[in-house]
Parts: structure tokens; sequence; C-alpha cells
């Protein structure tokens, strides 16, 4: 099996090429040069030849609709700009911290809230010493871009420095990198996480079930056995799961896999991504469906982040 360094250096970043493979090659896109296609073979291979709705590919073509400018769709949609305490460091909830260390994600969403967001990849020595003088911070999240795409020796030494800080209680990883490259999901990634005092908790981000397969059930599976938490959060977006069937789908699926669902985002408005929009009406009529057929333990908590709430905003 080839690496995932190697898999990545592979992914498609030619539209064109794409559609080839997929057998859309009439199908229009635009070529956008900020936030260019990206999207792993192994991610491709899940999605529906000749389809041009299919629920994966729609998170990933960039299309003419991105270039719609809409009032209330900006650059900066949860005030990330307000919450940074030093580069790379933000807080907006008691307790917690967000560490930003990088850009780079192994796929493009086009609904990504951070995907016009240029903070420089700062050096992890000031945003530790900032953790470690606020004893209020009892859990560092790192989030990104995408922190596993960070390689293994520099996610160790991380952990363990953010370990060496007493008051910090809890790890937390947020990432999508077990679902678009499981292969990262390795025997070093597994040593590293679990090689410190926490017992960590890492949110994946699955927003519909073909995104899981039988790589990515191990993927997890392996997560799992090694001890940690491993929760999901999904967006609400527009013709890819705004219907009951792929939302019940996509809690059992995660569900087969031992992963809760944790949140289900009502969509970050963040310039080019108007299109993807879901009417709150819609989502409160999905959420009350969701309670009806499903245990309560396949419920998302539905919310929405609203820029200076001290918590996410539940519908
Ligand atoms: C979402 C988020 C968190 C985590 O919030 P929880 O409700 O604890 O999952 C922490 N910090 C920031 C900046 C966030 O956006
Ligand atoms: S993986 Fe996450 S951070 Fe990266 S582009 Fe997708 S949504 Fe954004």
């Amino acid at each position: 099996m080839i690496d995932w360094q190697s898999n990545l250096r592979q992914a498609i970043r030619n539209p064109v090429h794409l559609l080839e493979l997929l057998e859309l090659s009439n199908l229009e896109y635009s070529t956008n040069n900020s936030f260019n296609l990206l999207v792993p073979m192994g991610y491709v291979k899940r999605m529906r030849k000749g389809d041009p709705n299919d629920p994966l590919l729609r998170q990933i073509l960039p299309l003419p609709k991105e270039n719609q400018k809409s009032v209330q769709f900006n650059n900066d949609p949860v005030g990330d700009l307000a919450a940074e305490k030093i580069p790379g460091l933000l807080q907006k909830y008691h307790g917690r911290v967000l560490l930003l260390l990088t850009t780079a994600c192994a796929i493009h969403c086009r609904y990504c809230f951070r995907q016009h967001s240029k903070f420089s990849n700062s050096q992890y020595q000031s945003i530790l010493n900032n953790i470690k003088t606020d004893s209020s911070i009892t859990e560092v999240i790192l989030s990104g871009g995408d922190p596993l795409i960070l390689p293994d020796n520099y996610l160790a030494k991380l952990i363990n420095s953010i370990a060496n800080i007493s008051h910090v209680k809890r790890l937390r990883i947020h990432t999508r990198l077990p679902i678009v490259l499981p292969e990262r999901v390795n025997s070093e990634l597994l040593t590293c996480l679990t090689n410190s005092r926490f017992q960590p908790i890492i949110i994946v981000h699955v927003n519909h079930a073909n995104e899981i397969d039988d790589k990515v059930k191990q993927a997890l599976q392996s997560l799992i056995a090694a001890g940690i938490t491993v929760l999901n959060q999904s967006v609400l977006l527009y013709g890819i799961n705004d219907n009951i069937t792929a939302l019940t789908n996509l809690s059992e699926t995660l569900f087969n896999c031992r992963v809760l669902p944790y949140y289900l985002h009502l969509l970050d408005r963040v310039q080019g991504a108007s299109h993807f929009e879901v009417e709150e009406s819609k989502a409160i009529q999905l959420l009350e469906q969701m309670r009806i057929q499903l245990p309560g333990y396949l419920v998302p908590k539905v919310v929405r982040e609203v820029a200076g709430m001290p918590y996410k905003k539940p519908l």
C-alpha cells in the first residue's frame, strides 16, 4: 500500500482530469486560483460515474456559482479575526482554545468557512507560552486547515509540549483526513496520539454516508481501538444532505463504524458558498424528522455559529 504522503501528492488538482475520470467531460466548472480543486484519488473512487449531482462531487467541484457575490456572505463569517488571541490561537469559548497550525488540507471543500483565511504558519512556541500563562484553559483543540497533515514527529513534539502544561485536561483534534485519506491513520500516527497522558478526542467531518467506504471504516475503527473517542460533525448542504434519507443514512453508517454524530452545522456564510445554504425552516423540519426516526444518540445537535456568542447556538 502506498503511503499517505505519496497519495496526497497524487491527488487531483485539474478539473478536466477529474471530469474525464467521472465521464462528465461536458460539465461546467470554474477555475478558482486562490482555492483550487484538490481531491485525493481514493475519495474520487467513491463518486458515481456520470452523475453530475453526486453528493461527493458536489462538495469539491468549483462551480461558476462560486463567483456570485451575496451581501451576507463574507471572508470572515464566524468572527475568527476578533477571536484571535495571538497568531494561530483562537478563543471563543470558555476553557477551550483552537490552534491553527496549518492552512493545508488534503481536500478543498467548496463550502469551507476558512477557505479565505490566510493566517501565518506561526511557530507553536509562542502559542504554548500563551496557554501556559492562562490556567483557565483546560482543553486544546488542534484545527486548521487539517492538523493531521502535519508530520508525525511534529505532532508528537507538539502533543508532548501540550501535555507538559498541567492545567490542560483534554486534547481534541478536528480533522477530515481519516475520511478523505484514510491511509493517514497508520501505526506511527496511532502511537503519537496515544503516547501522552491525554485521552484524545477526534472529531471527523463526514457529510454523506457515501464518503464512508471499507478503508474509512477501518481507519475509524483503528482510532477507536486505540482508545480514542471519535465523533462526527457535518454541515447541512443544499442538494447534498438536505433530506431525511441522507441524514438518517449518515447517522446509521457512522454508528456502524462506532462513531456518534456530534454537530450538524448550518452553513457559515462564507463568500462563494451561498449556493450551499439550506433555509433555517427546512433545517428545523429535518431535525424534527430525525428525532422521530432515530434514537436520541443518533440525532446530531443542529447548531449555527453566531459570532460573539459563548457557545454554538442550537436550533
Ligand atoms: C467550535 C469551536 C470550538 C469547540 O466548541 P464545542 O462546542 O466545545 O465543540 C472551540 N473553539 C472554537 C473557536 C470553535 O469554533
Ligand atoms: S477539510 Fe475542513 S478545513 Fe479543509 S477545506 Fe475541508 S472543511 Fe475546510
